[in-house]
């Protein structure tokens, strides 16, 4: 899913994903063990996670699992991408979990479609016998960790506000000795702007993830900006720039990606980390993008689930629609010098009470400095390339 989302394409399910989503995020767990202080789920604007059941039902994985075949043979799809995601995925256990993957692969009956997966985790209980389950049913594996404790204490932490990235630590020390290591994708990485970013990326690549994504917490223009916080975070991901950048581990990055695909192959770019996928919340209910949590409660719902509904249904839906035009960029943003590369940034920090999607990203000026940085690298890297093949001739 780090790749999911295409350069260039706007968000909320543009016209030629409507017609083809391959990807399907399954919310196989509604709770959590830790309870970060930036949650999208718990500690925003959104509550409908309480009046989910706790875990998704054998049932439902198996009506889900139906519902994207069918989908799939009516559109002549090949290939599909199913996410496990939560709440905290393994607070199921190992067994359910596993009986979960099988119920949904089960649901798609004897279909040719080639499915991948992958599951997204805090990490916390992983152990091996966890990593076996995966690894034997091909589950790719992400964990969200935000960096060393320095970087990380502050906001991920647990139901009685202890850090817990000693234990996290430990946990990947784990999964690097593991024989079952090669399903690690990857990190999640929401950044802390008082962190330090060549520590953190140092941190990160040490566990030699194959992506890191580097995350702006999804803020939006009616929340509060305490310090004037949101200041820094251009400062931040400049430095993490050129750690990511100089690095002799390579690590794929997907905000870094898409800027210095945008200046280099003239795609247009969004930096936009919302996955195009469709969820499904664990009551077999069909959910939009569900980042929108921060902005107002129950603004993911569709009022869709997959006993009723066909992804078709979903797709054609009226709130979906709305939220897709509402997802166009702003006059502002379209007629930006940024926005080649920028695409008016993540819809959510496009949000604001009075006038929803209609302005530029919250962090508008942290994008342009972050292009501006980009940008100029890429130029004297181009510089000091041309100037040593002209020494060689
Ligand atoms: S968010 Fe700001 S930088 Fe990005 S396109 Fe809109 S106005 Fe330009």
């Amino acid at each position: 899913v780090f790749f999911a989302g295409r350069v260039g394409e706007p968000r909320i399910f543009p016209e030629e994903i409507r017609m083809r989503i391959s990807t399907f995020v399954l919310k196989v767990a509604s709770r959590c063990n830790l309870n970060c202080e930036y949650c999208y789920v718990y500690n925003r604007a959104d509550t409908q996670w309480k009046r989910q059941p706790k875990f998704m039902s054998i049932e439902v994985a198996e009506r889900t699992g139906r519902v994207i075949r069918d989908y799939c043979d009516r559109r002549a799809i090949t290939n599909v991408n199913v996410q496990f995601h939560g709440g905290e995925p393994l607070m199921l256990g190992t067994q359910k979990l596993g009986a979960l993957i099988d119920a949904v692969r089960g649901g798609m009956g004897d279909s040719a479609v080639a499915v991948s997966s992958a599951l997204q985790t805090n990490g916390l209980l992983l152990t091996d016998d966890v990593l076996k389950m995966l690894h034997g049913k091909g589950v790719g594996l992400y964990v969200s960790c935000d960096g060393p404790a320095s970087a990380s204490d502050d906001f991920r932490i647990d139901h009685q506000d202890r850090p817990v990235s000693a234990k996290l630590h430990d946990k990947l020390e784990l999964l690097a000795r593991s024989p079952y290591r090669d399903i690690f994708q990857g990190f999640l990485c929401v950044i802390n702007p008082y962190s330090d970013p060549a520590e953190v990326f140092r941190y990160l690549s040490g566990f030699e993830p194959k992506a890191v994504d580097f995350l702006l917490p999804l803020e939006n223009h009616d929340t509060p900006d305490f310090g004037q916080t949101r200041t820094l975070y251009g400062r931040w991901l400049t430095q993490c720039f050129n750690a990511w950048v100089s690095s002799s581990i390579k690590v794929r990055s997907r905000i870094f990606e898409r800027i210095v695909h945008a200046q280099i192959v003239g795609h247009k770019a969004a930096l936009d980390t919302a996955s195009d996928g469709l969820v499904i919340e664990c009551d077999g209910s069909f959910e939009a993008d569900d980042t929108l949590k921060t902005t107002y409660d129950g603004a993911s719902a569709l009022g869709l689930d997959v006993f009723r509904h066909s992804v078709e249904e979903v797709l054609v839906s009226p709130t979906l629609q709305v939220l897709s035009a509402e997802a166009e960029p702003p006059e502002t943003c379209r007629n930006c010098d940024y926005f080649h590369s920028c695409g008016g940034g993540h819809l959510t920090h496009r949000y604001a009470v009075a006038n929803r999607f209609d302005n530029p990203s919250v962090y508008c000026e942290q994008n342009k400095q972050l292009i501006d940085h980009v940008t100029h690298t890429l130029i004297q890297l181009e510089q000091s390339q041309n100037q040593k093949e002209t020494a060689v001739v």
